[in-house]
């Protein structure tokens, strides 16, 4: 190893070429700035690192907005598959499926991670703007003068470069983030939730078909864990095993293929015969930590700046996390675009008006998203539940203006989401009472919630401009 240090320079120095990291090239790259962008990893357009398994994530509204944004949104959707709603998957093996919006129309889509990142890498390269730096893992940071020591792993050196302006987008472990808490100039909690999980393969079925139902989130709620599963092109799944680290069914108690098979076996029995490589793949995957992650303040005046996962990692629970990154880089681009064109670039003003603006509302979705935890693993299968979600089908198909669920506000709106949980409050109040004495979505009183629609709900999305379009 090189112990000298090479000093280099650049306009903006973007550590982590992840989703977000990418994106955010994409839209300064179009704004005309050049960048430099520092990933830890190997391009993975060239190397698989994956591991051989595919990765997929929920991609909606608000990540799709972004995408339009710079011209992706139907290249992206090409690699996508909807899925419509959730199909619960009973201890029995009934199945029944329970759809996310008001109609076909609005749907979420499954994207394998790697090849959603692989495009934007290749979108921000071809702008002629942006430089990729791969194998180059950010050290340390030197937050006064604005400089970043960052280990080449090609070259086996150490380079520093300094940056005009040095932003983070350096995933859930930042660390640009735990250089300004180590400097005294953030303050970050972590909250580590007591669970973790495991990927799992469901493979193809003969020709590439698809085993279970292609368009749909399949889920196994059993009370205090959860087994889920997104569809791949290739006709495959992949399946996350939620559980406790500790108790009866957590991880603590498989630890050999036998106790596997037999958890399956007990509590996923049509899954298990879909999985032959259950154990092996439960024993060669990594088990996975979550946990949120709320910092404060995101930037250090108008010289360094926390996007994405580094400033608010949340737990995947709502299918979110890379769907709010992306928003980030949505109203970041609005905040430099709200500035007049022919005015100096107060990036101090710029970050704190993105910060001011975005951070009540990762706090919201992070919240939620913890909430939602609880409704996936739990209640998705209870009677209640499901009585109050189809009343809000109906609710939904009989007010379209003025009734929206808390779920259809998050993923297929683009309204703030501190709103989405205000109005879901309410919503949630407006189902209780409606549901307190009916068991038949059939028996709800239709003027009554009118009435209560009227008064608590519709003047709340009335105030919501995102909500024009869709109103
Ligand atoms: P990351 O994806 O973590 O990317 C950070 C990048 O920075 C990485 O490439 C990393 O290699 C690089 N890096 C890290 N440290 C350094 C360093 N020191 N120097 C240089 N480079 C560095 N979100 C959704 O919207 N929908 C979903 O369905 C969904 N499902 C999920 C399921 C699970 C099990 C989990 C764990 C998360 C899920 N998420 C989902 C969340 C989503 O994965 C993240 O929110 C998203 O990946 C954040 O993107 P990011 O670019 O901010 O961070």
């Amino acid at each position: 190893m090189n112990e000298a240090i090479t000093p280099l320079k650049t306009e903006i120095a973007l550590i982590g070429g992840g989703p977000v990291g990418a994106l955010l090239a994409c839209v300064l790259a179009q704004r005309g700035f050049s960048v430099d962008v520092f990933e830890r990893r190997p391009d993975l357009r060239t190397t698989d690192g994956t591991g051989g398994r595919s990765i997929n994530l929920a991609l909606s509204t608000r990540g799709l907005t972004t995408l339009k944004f710079v011209g992706l949104e139907e290249e992206v959707l090409k690699l996508a598959i909807a899925m419509r709603g959730r199909m619960i998957h009973a201890p029995s093996g009934e199945l029944a499926f329970q759809q996310y919006g008001k109609n076909d129309s609005e749907y979420i889509n499954s994207i394998s991670r790697s090849a959603l990142n692989q495009l934007l890498l290749d979108h921000a390269e071809k702008s002629g703007k942006v430089r990729l730096h791969f194998k180059q893992k950010a050290l340390s940071a030197n937050i006064a003068n604005n400089s970043v020591r960052i280990l080449d792993d090609e070259a086996k050196q150490t380079l520093e470069w300094t940056a005009k302006l040095l932003i983070g987008c350096d995933g859930s472990a930042s660390a640009v983030r735990n250089q300004m808490h180590s400097d005294g100039l953030s303050e970050t909690r972590e909250d580590v939730l007591d669970y973790g999980y495991k990927e799992l393969t469901l493979p193809a079925g003969p020709d590439n078909s698809f085993q279970i139902e292609k368009n749909a989130l399949h889920i196994w709620p059993r009370g205090t864990f959860m087994l889920i599963a997104l569809p791949n092109l290739d006709g495959s799944f992949t399946c996350t095993l939620f559980l406790p680290f500790k108790g009866e069914n957590g991880f603590e108690n498989l630890k050999t293929p036998d106790t596997v098979l037999a958890f399956f076996d007990k509590h996923f029995k049509d899954a298990k015969q879909l999985l032959p490589d259950l154990a092996k793949d439960f024993f060669d995957n990594p088990t996975g930590h979550m946990s949120t992650v709320k910092c404060q303040p995101w930037n250090v005046d108008g010289r360094v700046l926390l996007l994405g996962d580094a400033a608010h990692a949340i737990v995947p629970f709502f299918g979110q996390g890379m769907n709010c990154g992306f928003e980030d880089v949505m109203v970041f681009e609005q905040c430099i675009a709200g500035r007049n064109e022919n005015d100096k670039l107060e990036w101090d003003e710029i970050f704190n008006d993105f910060v001011s603006k975005r951070k009540v509302n990762t706090d919201a979705i992070a919240d939620l998203a913890v909430e939602n935890f609880i409704e996936m693993r739990d209640k998705v299968a209870n009677t209640q539940f499901m009585l109050e979600r189809a009343v809000e089908k109906r609710l939904q198909t009989a007010f379209p203006g003025e009734f929206f669920s808390r779920y259809r506000l998050v993923t297929f709106t683009n309204v703030p989401y501190s709103f989405a949980q205000a109005a879901g409050k309410v919503t949630d109040e407006i189902l209780k009472e409606l549901c307190s004495q009916i068991n038949d979505p059939a028996q709800v009183d239709m003027k009554l919630a009118e009435r209560l629609i009227k008064e608590r709900l519709a003047p709340m999305l009335k105030r919501q401009p995102e909500l024009a379009e869709v109103l």
